[in-house]
């Protein structure tokens, strides 16, 4: 028999000789004496971040891939329950650092406001689903006993927006560590320093926890050449995509398994049945959360026109700044640009901007601590149909229900992706789920609350997988299902 001290004495020697550095603080986790404080994380990005990565930023991405790949194999001994120990270090820092991470995130990329910001971090931080998700099923007869298993994929690529670049990572961590995985991520250039400056700080304090090296890592200077990398990579096995429509076009064209969480376009639908006052109050606070820079927040607005009138009031009542006809085109004018081709690309500029700046940008004084400028348009304006991600929201008046429901379907563009209506007519909700067959539905409520249970119900993700089919991700969708089947035994009863 070997006791206690003998297994103790073998672990670690097991652990000391497969995690990177050996080190006593990594072993000493496998026993399960791991420091209970977290030691406050210091993460400089050195300017040459070597070959080995520094606190898992690369200079190279085949390096970060290399490394990835040593981690799989390491982060194999770690059981489920360590790996939730993992998830709640992360959720930790992430609490800590929401507001740093928060104000570097606006400083970095001009987009959205600290405030929100700072609620969505936490949100993250406490709704990400971890591996309670992964629960295994069995079957048992009299002709033995199958069993399938949540096995890990390998080494995952991640591309993440500029829109939300650190709570869509510390998510992915949380999501793709919770099932055994490693990723690598190819973040926004756009959000290229905080995302290197928050995995160096997650990454101390993981590895200060007594876990391996480069679980999660990433390249210090993301472009298109090193997702190129990625995509390509034999030891790549599974891409998450998290962004607009190239980038979810370039990975779906490689031959690898691609969870793809595309762009969105959501509509709201406004019936003569709903209330009014809360259909404007929802669409005010879903609209403008950071800015509008949610995939899921309302875009554009269609109103059934015996309630139109009084619609646009319940908006000014709730605190949105009506904005004529002049205005809106000059508006459109600063937000759409002509191309070359004769068509107009979006202006970069007014996105995850707030109302004020709006109002500048026309030159109209718009009242201190207005979250958003409203104003009617046709169903065909740029406003509806482009997903502009700004403080101004499209209101188009519809004939009925009807006409509602076939401009939401026009406008939301076939993504799939989040579509929103206020009706006391079930009959209508229901229909309107199933036409516009998005992923997310909200029915009476705002946007955030289809993801995320600090406004709604279930848990919360910031890959939405639309175009690919796996809905608000969780950690089951980056795994492999593996089956056991025992015949003719195990059944006991
Ligand atoms: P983006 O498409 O500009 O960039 C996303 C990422 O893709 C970046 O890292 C970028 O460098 C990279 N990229 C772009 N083209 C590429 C190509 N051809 N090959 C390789 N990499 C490429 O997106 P963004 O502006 O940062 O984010 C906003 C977009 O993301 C919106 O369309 C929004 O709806 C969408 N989004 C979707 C979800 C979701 O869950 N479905 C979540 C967040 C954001």
């Amino acid at each position: 028999m070997i006791d206690e001290k003998e297994i103790r004495k073998i672990v670690e020697s097991v652990v000391s000789s497969v995690t990177s550095n050996g080190s006593p603080q990594a072993a000493a986790f496998s026993v399960g004496t791991a420091p209970s404080v977290i030691p406050k994380a210091t993460p400089i990005i050195s300017p040459t971040a070597g070959i080995g990565g520094q606190d898992g930023v690369f200079d190279r991405m085949e390096d970060a891939i290399n490394a990835s790949k040593k981690a799989f194999e390491e982060f194999k001994i770690f059981s489920v329950r360590d790996r939730e120990r993992l998830i709640s270090i992360v959720r930790r820092v992430t609490r800590d650092h929401a507001e740093e991470f928060s104000k570097m995130t606006y400083e970095e990329t001009g987009m959205g406001n600290i405030k929100d910001k700072i609620i969505k971090h936490k949100n993250c931080a406490k709704n990400s689903p971890g591996t309670e998700d992964l629960v295994s099923r069995a079957w048992s007869g009299e002709k033995g006993v199958v069993l399938e298993e949540f096995a890990p994929f390998g080494i995952i690529g991640s591309i993440t927006p500029s829109t939300h670049p650190v709570p869509t990572m510390m998510n992915n961590i949380v999501i793709m560590l919770a099932s055994g995985n490693t990723v690598i991520f190819n973040p926004h250039p756009g959000a290229k320093k905080v995302t290197a400056y928050a995995l160096q700080v997650y990454h101390k304090a993981v590895v200060a926890g007594g876990f391996p090296e480069n679980l999660f890592s990433c390249v210090k200077n993301p472009t298109i050449d090193s997702a190129n990398i990625m995509f390509k990579h034999p030891d790549v096995t599974l891409l998450s995509i998290t962004g607009g429509p190239g980038v979810v076009k370039a990975a779906m064209s490689t031959n690898k398994k691609v969870i793809a969480a595309g762009p969105g376009n959501p509509p709201v639908l406004v019936d003569e049945t709903a209330n009014l006052d809360h259909a404007a109050d929802c669409i005010i606070r879903g609209g403008s959360f950071d800015n509008n820079l949610l995939c899921i927040s309302e875009k554009e607005v269609f109103v059934v026109e015996s309630v139109f009138d009084k619609f646009m009031l319940a908006m000014e009542k709730a605190g949105a700044y009506r904005i004529d006809e002049l205005n809106l085109n000059l508006l459109a004018k600063k937000a759409f640009i002509p191309d070359e081709k004769g068509g107009h690309v979006l202006n970069r500029e007014i996105v995850g901007k707030g109302a004020s700046h709006l109002g500048d940008l026309v030159k109209i004084n718009v009242p201190e601590g207005t979250r958003m400028l409203f104003g009617e348009t046709n169903k065909d304006n740029l406003f509806v149909m482009e997903e502009q991600m700004t403080s101004f929201m499209p209101v188009v008046r519809v004939k009925n229900f009807k006409e509602g429901l076939e401009a939401s379907l026009v406008a939301e563009r076939g993504y799939g992706h989040t579509a929103i209506i206020h009706s006391k007519d079930m009959d209508r909700i229901t229909e309107f789920a199933s036409v516009m067959k998005t992923t997310i539905v909200v029915a009476n409520g705002m946007s955030t609350q289809g993801d995320g249970p600090d406004d709604g119900e279930a848990y919360l993700a910031f890959t939405i997988a639309t175009p690919t089919g796996e809905g608000i991700t969780s950690p089951r969708d980056f795994c492999k299902i593996r089956r056991l089947a025992v015949a003719g035994s195990l059944r006991f009863v």
